[in-house]
This record gives structure tokens, C-alpha cells and sequence, in this order.
């Protein structure tokens, strides 16, 4: 792997939790399947261009994996990418493809567990002119927090016909008394949460919230039905929230029991709420949520209802927190019949190299990277996918789209 001669490391202190970042870092950046060869040189592109008009410069590492490293490492996820994303701290990702019921199991799941990146965090905010299937797509401004390693993403699952699923359901049912599976071929799967794994993701989820003014974080579980899984994670959340932040945070219950509803100012309020109730409320209360805070499955579903709000996958950006690591991703997949074809939406991979900023501390230039694409598609110049459901629209190619926001980076600047 050519690691660039000019560019520094970013580093990271653990015992004050603080990252050390140049003005050149070296930030590794995966292409990824599909699409991939689209959205990343665009944004790419972009990002330059911001980090250029704030006096930085990034100097861009290739790693692969995916179809690529198949081609030249004869491996999908090489050992050699895992480091380079591990020792250089901040990464950009592509979409990898996953085949869909046999094959190798999701590279992405597997990065986000090698590297233990155990927060998915998901922005999802409205920009002018996208268009939305809701009337009111501007009173979403919320981030989702999703558990990134366990719950159903921890793989535990046995296949139907095996001895391993027999097994299972043996010690199930003669041993600890289960009841309830019928007779004849079972898949069966099993989903822990962990007192770490939630507590360290609700902890994120509420210093993200106090650093960003926010009014509220709010734990999503389906604990009404899974008492001992989600209604743990619920309890955890809220003992975290109790027991960690003193009076900076405080309960709904508390809110209500000893202030009337009144929220104290800079207090902010955890609150719970199911997960059906809460896709609901999604769409009927939309104003009332900020911060979302959830295991895995659920924050799977409501990221992506959340996303389909403010106008879908084409600008839907994403990154995975560790622990002073971040590796950001759009949200969308490979897209494989658009491959190579310039004419995908780049917004997301875009918006999540701005945060990626963001998580470097270059507000200015993370800015820049928001009002330029609003700006761009805010004068209609968009790529296909928008362009179908705009009237009046300029239709741009993936390049075009690129060069139009890097060139108003520019002007802003
Ligand atoms: P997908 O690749 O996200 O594509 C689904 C549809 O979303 C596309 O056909 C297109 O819709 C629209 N779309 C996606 N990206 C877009 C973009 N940048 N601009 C405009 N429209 C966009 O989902 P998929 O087809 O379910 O998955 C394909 C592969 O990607 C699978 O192997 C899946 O496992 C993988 N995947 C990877 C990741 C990841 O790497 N994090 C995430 C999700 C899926 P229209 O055709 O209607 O325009």
C-alpha cells in the first residue's frame, strides 16, 4: 500500500479522548462495488475543494476491498486495508456489494466489527429542493444512532436441515424449557445486548447531543415484547443517562413527575419510546425527536424510514464511530446496474465526507460542503434520480453535479 509522502497522521490521545489532526492528513479512501467508481472520485473532489478553501489540504490514501481487492489481493476484505483504516483513524467508504442468502457474509458488517465501529450514526435533515413524499419534510432534523455490533448483527444463526440448528433447538426446548418453535425445518438466531454494548452506544449518543445543543435523545426498543433484549436496552440507556451526566441530563419521567413538563434550559431530556409506535410518530410528530438512540434491527428500519423523509438514498449520508475512529459512508448500496455509468446522485458520499470533517473539527469546511450542495440542488441542477421528480430541473451527471458544488465551495469561500 503507497502511503502518500506528503500527508500526516491523525492520532488520538485516549485518556482525554481527543484527536490531533494536521492541516494535510492522510485519509484513506475506499472506492468500494458498483456505483462506487462514481460517488467517490466526485467526492473526492468536493472535499478537496472545501478543505482547500479553509488553508488544508487531504492527501487521499486507495484502499480496497470488495470486487477490487478480489482482483488484486485475491481477497475480499485484505488484512492490509483493516490496518490502513485502524492506523490512519479517519476513512471514506464506498458501498460494498453483499450477496443475499449465500456467499461471503457483508464486508461492511465485517469492517464495522474488525475495527469496532460500534455507533452507525445517520444525520437526516432536509435540504431546500429536495423533493419529499411528506408535506413537511423541514421538520426533519434528527440523528439516528444505531448499535453497530450485536443484536442481529452479531450473526449468531444456525441454518434449517443442520445438526448445529438440531442442537440448538434441543437444548431449547429440553433444557431451558422453550416453548412455542413447530415442528419440522427451524432457522434459528439468536440476538444478545450487552450491558457495554448499549451503555457505550447511549453514552455517544448523549455527548453527541450536548455537544450539539440538542433538546433530546430518545432510546428505541421493542422491549414491551422482548423484555430481557430491547427492555434492557431501554434500562441501560436510562441508567446511563442517571447515573453519568448529573444535571446536564434529565428523564421524562423526571421532566413530568417534578417539573410539570417544563424542560429545565441546556438540560436535555432522555426519553423511551417502542418501535412501532416511534415509525409512526416518525411521520406525526416529526418535530419532537432530535437524537434517536437504538439497537441494531430497529435503527436498521428507522434510519432508513427517517432518510425516506427528507428525499431517499441519493442524499442519504452515514459514518461509524470507534472509539477516536470514524469510517463514513453513504447510505445508499452499490447500485449495481448504474455502475460506472456518471450518472448517479454523489450527494450522500458527499455529505458524509462532511462529516467526516465534522468529526476532524473543521466546522468551516463542513459548512461549506452543506450550503454548496443545498445551494446546487437548491437551483435545480440535479442528477437523475432527483431530476424525475423536479419540475423545471437541469439533469447533471454525477461529474457535473461535482464540479457545479465544488465551483460554488469556491465562491462561498
Ligand atoms: P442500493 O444499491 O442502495 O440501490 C437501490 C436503489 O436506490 C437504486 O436502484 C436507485 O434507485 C437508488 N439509489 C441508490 N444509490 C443511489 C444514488 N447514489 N443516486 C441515486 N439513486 C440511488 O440498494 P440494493 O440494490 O438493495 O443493494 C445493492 C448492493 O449494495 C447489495 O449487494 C447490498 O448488500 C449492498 N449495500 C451496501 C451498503 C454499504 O456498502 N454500506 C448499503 C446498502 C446496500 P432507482 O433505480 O429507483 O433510481
Amino acid at each position: 500500500m503507497d502511503v502518500p509522502a506528503d500527508g500526516e497522521r491523525v492520532t488520538y490521545d485516549a485518556d482525554a479522548d481527543e484527536l490531533d489532526v494536521p492541516e494535510n492528513p492522510i485519509v484513506p479512501i475506499l472506492y468500494g462495488d458498483g456505483i462506487g467508481v462514481d460517488v467517490a472520485p466526485a467526492a473526492k473532489q468536493v472535499l478537496q475543494a472545501a478543505a482547500e478553501a479553509t488553508g488544508r489540504h487531504v492527501e487521499w490514501m486507495r484502499v480496497y476491498a470488495g470486487e477490487t481487492a478480489r482482483e488484486m489481493y485475491d481477497e475480499n476484505l485484505p488484512a492490509e486495508t483493516v490496518e490502513a483504516i485502524r492506523e490512519f483513524r479517519v476513512a471514506l467508504k464506498g458501498p460494498l456489494t453483499t450477496p443475499v442468502g449465500a456467499g461471503f457474509r457483508s464486508l461492511n458488517v465485517a469492517l464495522r466489527q474488525k475495527l469496532d465501529l460500534f455507533a452507525n450514526v445517520r444525520p437526516t435533515y432536509y435540504l431546500d429542493g429536495v423533493p419529499s413524499p411528506v408535506k413537511a419534510p423541514e421538520q426533519m432534523d434528527m440523528v439516528t444512532f444505531r448499535e453497530n455490533t450485536e443484536d442481529v448483527y452479531a450473526g449468531i444463526e444456525w441454518e434449517a436441515g443442520t445438526p448445529e440448528v438440531e442442537q440448538v433447538r434441543t437444548f431449547l426446548e429440553e433444557e431451558m424449557d422453550a416453548e412455542g418453535i413447530h415442528d419440522g425445518p427451524v432457522g434459528i438466531g439468536i440476538k444478545p445486548i450487552t450491558e457495554f454494548g448499549t451503555k457505550r452506544l447511549v453514552r455517544e449518543a448523549i455527548d453527541y447531543a450536548l455537544a450539539n445543543d440538542r433538546d433530546s435523545v430518545t432510546l428505541v426498543h421493542k422491549g414491551n415484547i422482548m423484555k430481557y433484549t430491547e427492555g434492557q436496552f431501554r434500562d441501560w440507556g436510562y441508567e446511563v443517562a442517571e447515573e453519568e451526566y448529573g444535571e446536564d441530563v434529565i428523564t421524562e419521567d423526571t421532566l413530568w413527575e417534578e417539573r410539570d413538563g417544563e424542560q429545565p434550559e441546556d438540560a436535555l431530556v432522555v426519553n423511551d419510546r417502542i418501535a412501532d409506535n416511534m415509525l409512526q410518530q416518525l411521520l406525526t410528530r416529526t418535530e419532537e425527536y432530535d437524537v434517536l438512540a437504538m439497537p441494531n434491527l430497529n435503527g436498521d428500519y428507522l434510519s432508513d424510514a427517517a432518510g425516506a423523509q427528507i428525499g431517499g438514498l441519493g442524499i442519504a449520508p452515514g459514518a461509524n464511530f470507534g472509539q477516536g475512529r470514524v469510517l463514513a459512508e453513504p447510505v445508499h448500496g452499490s447500485a449495481p446496474k448504474y455502475a460506472g455509468q456518471d450518472k448517479v446522485n454523489p450527494a450522500a458520499m458527499i455529505l458524509s465526507g462532511r462529516l467526516l470533517f465534522e468529526y476532524l473539527g473543521w466546522e468551516d469546511a463542513a459548512s461549506l460542503i452543506g450550503e454548496a450542495v443545498e445551494q446546487t440542488i437548491a437551483s435545480k441542477y440535479v442528477t437523475y434520480d432527483l431530476h424525475r421528480q423536479i419540475e423545471g430541473g437541469e439533469k447533471a451527471s454525477t461529474s457535473e453535479f461535482a464540479q457545479r458544488v465544488a465551483a460554488t465551495i469556491d465562491e462561498l469561500a
